[in-house]
């Protein structure tokens, strides 16, 4: 299977060491460009291949929030070095994926403190199974050694900055991170803008109710002017983030309907129940696997 930049920067990293040669992955990464974007003073996105990052930086040290593949940490690194940011204090990873958490170990070498939801490190610390995929245990180095069931505050450069524990939802250690007077949400991968639709990971323990939960708590902290950071895909709006919202929790709502009705998954799915919403049909989720997705989810069989 051909590697294409759409898919890197879908993260859809499933498809890296799975299907593509490994010169091939090597060359993908060697042509990855880290684009940083100035969201507020001392805090910055930057975008490349696979989970979107965040930095806070300032006079008492840089927070990163997940740090994509291994083999860019070095281009990770000098990008945060060219904002005028100390090189990485923290680390937090907002779920366990291996594309937001590929980089650990090298930065976890480098001296950075990691940090996550108990389950990040519980299911790095462990062989992972997803499909016919393996991912194997993590080195200790790369495992978050401050984890929390609610979530943690740094209070650091003029400002606190949260990271706050979820219910299940893309997986079971989730996190968003608030930047509180920066006005930033990091919504980890509960959140996907325009790349594709929703991705419940239900081998890691997430629920498609959990996407909903997430939103809620991210607009409950939110305003217009609040600069959200996707899991994947460009900077949003707290509109964006409600659009996202409403179709989810109408798709459950459908579904869930379906199901009540004793009507099999193909009869809902052929019922087209994400038709007329604004959606990206063509990612790395596709209409049918997220129906599929959500009536699992629901406890469809
Ligand atoms: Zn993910």
């Amino acid at each position: 299977m051909i590697l294409s930049r759409f898919m890197l920067a879908a993260g859809t990293a499933i498809l890296l060491t799975a299907c593509a040669p490994a010169t091939q992955a090597q060359n993908d990464f060697a042509n990855v460009e880290i684009k940083p974007e100035q969201l507020a003073p001392g805090v910055a996105a930057l975008f490349g291949a696979g989970g979107n990052i965040a930095v806070s930086y300032g006079e008492d040290g840089t927070v990163l929030i997940d740090d994509q593949f291994a083999p860019l940490t070095e281009k990770i690194q000098k990008s945060v070095a060219a904002l005028g940011a100390s090189p990485v204090k923290f680390l937090i990873n907002t779920h366990w994926h291996f594309d937001h958490t590929g980089g650990n170990e090298n930065l976890g070498k480098a001296g950075a403190v990691i940090m996550a939801h108990d389950n990040v490190r519980v299911r790095m610390a462990s062989e992972q199974k997803r499909g016919d995929r393996t991912n194997p245990a993590s080195p200790k180095v790369a495992l978050p050694v401050v984890t929390y069931a609610e979530g943690v505050k740094l209070h650091l450069n003029g400002e606190e900055v949260r990271a706050i524990a979820l219910a299940p939802a893309h997986t079971d250690g989730d996190s968003i991170i608030h930047w509180t007077k920066s006005n930033v949400i990091h919504m980890g991968d509960t959140y996907f803008n325009k790349v594709t639709l929703p991705f419940v990971d239900l081998s890691s323990g997430g629920n498609i109710r959990g996407i909903v939960a997430a939103a809620d708590r991210a607009l409950a902290l939110a305003n217009d002017q609040t600069k959200i950071i996707p899991g994947h895909g460009p900077i949003a709006t707290k509109a964006d983030l409600q659009a996202y919202r409403k179709m989810v929790s109408e798709v459950i709502g459908k579904v869930e309907a379906g199901i009540k009705a004793g009507k099999t998954l193909d009869q809902i799915k052929a019922a087209k129940p994400l038709d007329g919403y604004d959606i990206n049909v063509n990612g790395f989720i596709k209409p049918d696997g997220f129906i599929e997705t959500v009536y699992k989810s629901l406890g469809g069989k």
